[in-house]
């Protein structure tokens, strides 16, 4: 895989999948990491989740890899080279707790292999971005159907916005953010990521 320094991911970056959860809808980016020892690439596989944490829900997610650092005025192109799709495991009813504490998130958001990536493909270029689907089939199923177009904060906003606050480089990914249709994981469900028909990445969750 390629080699991945920073793990960065948007919260609640669609209206409906804020509402999903009774959530506000953020007025500015809503940022959270991952460990790097999260990521995992589909091939076909299982991959071990915990299985006695409460509810873990998928989250379907574009994710852009970085090309560059970041100065006014450079295009989504010249800053992305790569992008890929994702599956943003939560802990959904540790991330409750948490959140009731005023806690941070990472217990529900960064263990071991919560954060999926398929293998990446070229930039397609913004408006092919923005015009085409990525799905989340759960046991053949449409679970989850995105495009960046119906995001609150776009890829530059949010670019510029972690760029600003926490730094950003080549070879730092970002999950921007997951569509409404998240959902409880049962052992043995089988994921299928797509970006308009073509399938990016497969694996099979279990609960350990
Ligand atoms: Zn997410």
């Amino acid at each position: 895989m390629t080699t991945i320094n920073n793990i960065y991911c948007v919260g609640r970056n669609y209206r409906l999948h804020a509402e999903e959860l009774g959530n506000d809808v953020p007025t500015s980016p809503m940022i959270f990491g991952k460990p790097t020892h999260a990521l995992v690439e589909t091939a076909g596989q299982e991959i071990a989740l915990p299985g006695n944490k409460g509810e873990v829900h998928y989250e379907a997610e574009l994710v852009l890899h970085i090309a560059r650092q970041y100065e006014a005025g450079v295009t989504l192109e010249q800053m992305v080279d790569k992008i890929a799709l994702g599956i943003d495991w939560t802990l959904r009813d540790v991330q409750s707790e948490l959140k009731k504490k005023g806690h941070p998130w990472l217990l529900a958001k960064g263990f071991k292999n919560s954060a999926v990536i398929t293998p990446f493909h070229s930039f397609p270029g913004t408006d092919v971005l923005e015009e085409t689907y990525f799905t989340l089939l759960k046991n053949g199923e449409p679970a989850q159907r995105g495009t960046i177009r119906d995001v609150i904060f776009d890829m530059m906003t949010i670019i510029s916005f972690i760029s600003e606050n926490f730094g950003l480089q080549a070879g730092d990914v970002i999950y921007t953010g997951t569509p409404a249709g998240v959902g409880p994981v049962q052992d043995n469900d089988r994921f299928d990521l797509l970006f308009g028909d073509e399938k990016w990445g497969s694996c099979t969750a279990r609960l350990g």
